[in-house]
């Protein structure tokens, strides 16, 4: 730490921070910022400092922090069974594929833990269904995806990954993965060859700062993947469970993925657990020993989604979603700064890109965690706003105070 740094930071959180620092892999800039409790959209760090959450652990907290329903499941369940592995039955496994795959209109599922295993086992589905029922020739299944996107960290997905960063010194890389211009219905059509199983694309790229493709996109890829019959697989890790003020971001166009995957919200942060579902034809590729994991589907991660979803309905966190959101992003747009060069958003997922001469969105993420708001840059020049879905429109006022102290 250097001196100058630690007369600054109290002494209490420079601790942790000196802990961290020390024996941690520095894989991450995080704020300076110590949070030991959470209550809906609120933290708490280490000092006794309030905090507006506005990032929901990049939507993994669509519900909130530690909501009091799922907590109870999560401590129910782990006093009852937590893991069997998959080498035997147990009764939550049903009854969680049944309420989502019910909730989501899919035919079937195959649960994770992380989001990066769930894009993993999709790609794997679609690149078998390439083979047993398109007939790719062997191990020259190729899958379209976007530049600029992001889907995780395994070396599989950094490889097709357009970001520099994100791959240098970690090669070398799986092959059977080409990047085309997101929003760009027509440069998937180009794209398209006979090796092509599948397209797999985020309804917004959340990491990849906030981008809305143009309207109809979804719809467009949805009916050249049905022409050729390309598998269409939508990354919702991000953009699902609520984020957007639909279940799926892909509902605001009125198509149907044949693969779809969750993550994040699906346990309301409680607890890792992921999912891809499919339309039966891409799921049932799987036979017996193709594909698991030993924490995939514990009855522990069933519980906790199971609850993690009837509070999303139950409690009508789409529908705050869309209208604390359109609230939001009019308000947002309404500032009037000149750093600010675009407001963008659907729902709660919203980006400020700010002009380069602005100095990036770090600056401003220091200033507003100074005011009591916590959010974090992305892409260098994006401020992300992505609070719980459960934000009343006083709160939003009251971050919008602070956002426009530091902007203007
Ligand atoms: C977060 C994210 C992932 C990766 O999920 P992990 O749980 O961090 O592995 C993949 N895709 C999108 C769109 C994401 O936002």
């Amino acid at each position: 730490m250097p001196d100058k740094q630690s007369t600054e930071i109290p002494t209490k959180t420079s601790h942790y921070i000196t802990l961290e620092e020390t024996y941690g892999a520095k894989n991450y800039l995080p704020l300076d910022v110590v949070l030991s409790r959470g209550e809906g959209i609120w933290v708490w760090d280490v000092e006794g400092n309030r905090y507006m959450d506005m990032l929901s652990a990049y939507s993994a907290l669509n519900q909130g922090h530690c909501h009091p329903r799922i907590v109870q499941s999560l401590v129910d369940q782990s006093k009852k069974l937590a893991l069997t592995s998959r080498a035997f039955r147990h009764d939550q496994l049903g009854l969680f594929y049944k309420e989502i795959c019910g909730l989501l209109d899919s035919d079937m599922v195959l649960p994770m833990n992380s989001g990066a295993e769930a894009i993993e086992t999709a790609i794997k589905a679609v690149r078998k269904w390439g083979y047993t029922k398109k007939g790719i020739p062997e191990d020259r299944a190729e899958i379209l995806v976007c530049q600029n996107n992001f889907h995780g960290r395994t070396v599989t997905i950094v490889g097709f990954s357009t970001e520099h960063q994100y791959k240098d010194g970690f090669g070398p890389f799986a092959p059977g993965f080409k990047a085309i211009p997101y929003g760009d219905p027509d440069a998937l059509q180009k794209s398209i060859t006979h090796f092509t199983a599948g397209f797999l694309v985020e309804p917004i790229q959340g990491e990849g700062g906030v981008i809305i493709p143009p309207q109809g996109y979804l719809k467009r890829v949805r009916g050249i993947c049905d022409d050729l019959r390309i598998a269409l697989i939508l990354d919702e890790i991000q953009t699902g469970l609520g984020r957007t003020g639909r279940m799926l971001a892909q509902d605001w166009e009125g198509i149907k993925a044949d693969v779809t995957v969750v993550g994040k919200a699906l346990s309301g942060g409680m607890y890792p657990i992921s999912a891809v579902l499919a339309k039966k034809s891409f799921l049932d590729v799987f036979k017996p020993g193709d594909h698991g994991s030993t924490f995939g589907g514990n009855p522990l991660a069933c519980a906790v989604a199971r609850t993690a979803l009837k509070v999303l309905v139950e409690e009508k966190m789409l529908e705050n979603a869309h209208d604390a959101g359109t609230y939001f992003i009019n308000k947002l747009k309404e500032i009037k700064s000149p750093f600010i060069k675009e407001v963008r958003g659907k729902g709660l997922m919203i980006g400020v890109e700010l002009h380069p001469e602005a100095g990036g969105a770090r600056r401003f993420c220091e200033m507003l965690m100074k005011r009591g708001i916590l959010c974090k840059e992305t892409h260098e020049h994006v401020i992300r706003f992505a609070p719980p879905l459960i934000i009343k429109k006083d709160e939003i006022d009251r971050a919008l105070e602070r956002i426009n102290t530091v902007l203007v």
